[in-house]
């Protein structure tokens, strides 16, 4: 299953379409675009911390994060507040 992943990531590089990809590797056009899906899920739960720029993954279903912790997103607004002052 992660191998076809990456062979649909490479693909889709590639400008590859549903289908195209699909008669490519040989798996329906459905299968394609439910892993298209699965791997854009993916990349909205892999961020990095908007302060310390470090890797947080979110959990599925909730929220996505956007800082680690809660001393980074106090730190963030702290310090854009006082940029803002200046
Ligand atoms: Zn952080």
């Amino acid at each position: 299953m992660e191998t076809i992943k990456r062979e649909v990531t490479k693909l889709k590089k590639t400008g590859y379409g549903f289908v195209k990809i699909a008669k490519t590797l040989s798996i329906s056009v459905k299968e394609v675009r439910a892993i298209c899906k699965e791997i854009d899920e993916e990349k909205l739960l892999n961020g990095n911390c908007k302060n310390c720029n470090s890797k947080i993954t979110s959990v599925r279903g909730k929220k996505i994060k956007q800082f680690c912790s809660d001393r980074c997103r106090w730190d963030y607004w702290n310090n854009k507040q006082k940029a803002g002052r200046y």
